[in-house]
């Protein structure tokens, strides 16, 4: 396995959506268990292959650090490939998200609980699935990857221009972070 290096803010490629695979997309098991490595080795709960550099519709979520919060989240371990988001549903709340593409930023977003999605999972096989909390919440996150959509976009105008140094850093690649990035904007 090997680990691959993240795309920092900036870089065009987290900006377009992701296409849909079938299973003979090349390597695709193997991508996986890279991307798999990668997210453990960088600490994240979610991973969206945008992130790695693929435009393809594929994300991974492991929300098992959350089991002390909410025990039924203990074993939560998915692959959604083609993911489609069905519904979303009841009273938006805030929670303090972070991303891997942003080291060191961490934004209260609103987003609404429920969520109702069909996925295929690395076997390919179909499901339709609902999720709530925070299940719901980091699927969301990464289900925004491969829509093109980051987290900074869901932020109000004006919090984002007084982030503006922040991000330009973030792009620049001068960030310090444990885990490979790869930063557009660095000079190298
Ligand atoms: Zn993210």
């Amino acid at each position: 396995m090997s680990i691959l290096p993240i795309l920092a803010y900036g870089d065009p490629l987290l900006k377009e959506k992701g296409k849909p695979i079938d299973r003979d997309y090349p390597g695709l098991d193997a991508l996986i268990d890279n991307m798999w490595e990668t997210m453990y080795q960088a600490k994240g709960v979610g991973l969206a292959a945008p992130q790695i550099g693929r435009r393809i519709r594929l994300f991974l979520v492991d929300a098992s650090p959350f089991a002390d919060e909410d025990p039924s989240l203990k074993d939560f371990k998915k692959v959604f490939i083609n993911a489609r988001m069905l519904d979303e549903s009841g009273d938006p709340w805030l929670f303090n998200e972070g991303c891997l593409s942003f080291p060191e930023l961490r934004e209260d977003l609103m987003r609404r609980p429920e969520i109702r999605m069909s996925y295929q999972d690395q076997d390919f096989r179909e499901h339709e699935e609902s999720f709530s909390g925070l299940a719901a919440r980091i699927i969301q996150h990464e289900y925004d990857h491969i829509e093109g959509i980051l987290m900074i976009d869901r932020i109000s105008p004006l919090k984002r221009t007084l982030l503006r140094r922040t991000l330009n850093n973030i792009s620049r690649g001068l960030v310090r972070t444990d885990y490979m990035m790869k930063a557009p904007r660095k000079k190298r």
